[in-house]
């Protein structure tokens, strides 16, 4: 479970994040979407501690991460939050001097402390799950976008995280490429994983979330089921944002 109260963060004086406060249960599907520079990243960011709070609370999974912690007891939390929670990007960041089954077993190795055969096993069944089993020996360099994306799925995978954050998965890919990695994020989601989305996806969200966080200006606008916020959103900003995307 995701509990923020009053979060805020700032850099510098710039106010990015303005007391957010949610609840997201387990394996709750949430997307978060909203206009560019509202602050959809830096939330993301917060949750794993990419970021730290300059205000309010943040906990994930009971581990309580406060904007008054010091730097110490911060670090402590914010490594036990990273151990339950998987996150991928916009741009894949595989190692490209790795095969995608060394990119998989990397962590299992380093992290999880796993004997290279036990790692190789389990980093085999992930890639299958993603549908690359043909590519296990390939380097990223020879897939393509869609493919690489699910390598940094099925290596997020690899820490067993109870919570993945993903923040715009498909917005580098080629249109075609799209629905391969969808695809993916659709049967994690039916497995039940919690998982929190920021995306421009509008048919992905609509589908397959349970609920849509709508950001605006630092500032979570509405917060509903998908069904009503698009077809019936009941702030002017968001009548605007779906205006424009659709
Ligand atoms: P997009 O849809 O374009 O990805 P976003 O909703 O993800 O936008 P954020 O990246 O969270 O928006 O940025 C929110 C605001 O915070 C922006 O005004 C941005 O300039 C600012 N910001 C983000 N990261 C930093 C940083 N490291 N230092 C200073 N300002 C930042
Ligand atoms: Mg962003």
């Amino acid at each position: 479970m995701i509990q923020a109260n009053d979060l805020s963060k700032s850099f510098d004086q710039h106010e990015v994040l303005k007391n957010i406060s949610l609840k997201i249960p387990a394996h709750q599907v949430v997307a978060v979407i909203g206009p560019s520079g509202s602050g959809k990243s830096t939330f993301l960011r917060c949750l794993n501690g990419l970021e730290m709070i300059t205000g309010g609370t943040i906990s994930v999974n009971d581990h309580l991460l406060q904007a008054t912690d010091n730097k110490k007891l911060r670090q402590k939390t914010i490594h036990a939050i990273r151990q339950d929670t998987g996150m991928v990007f916009q741009q894949f960041n595989l190692y490209p001097h790795k095969t995608v089954i060394e990119n998989v077993m990397e962590a299992l190795i380093v992290v999880k402390k796993q004997s290279k055969e036990q790692a190789r096993v389990i980093a085999s069944q992930l890639i299958m799950r993603v549908g690359l089993q043909e590519k296990e020996e390939v380097y990223p360099s020879k897939l393509s976008g869609g493919q690489q994306q699910r390598v940094a799925i099925a290596r997020a995978l690899a820490m067993e995280p109870k919570i993945m954050l993903f923040d715009e998965p498909t917005s580098a890919l080629d249109p075609e490429l799209v629905g391969e990695v969808l695809k993916v994020m659709k049967e994690l989601a039916d497995e039940g994983m919690t998982m929190v989305i920021v995306t421009h996806e509008m048919k992905f969200a609509q589908d397959v979330a349970d609920r849509i966080l709508f950001m605006a200006d630092g500032q979570i606008v509405e917060d509903s089921e998908p069904r009503k916020f698009f077809e019936q959103p009941s702030t002017e900003r968001a009548q605007r944002f779906l205006a424009k995307v659709n």
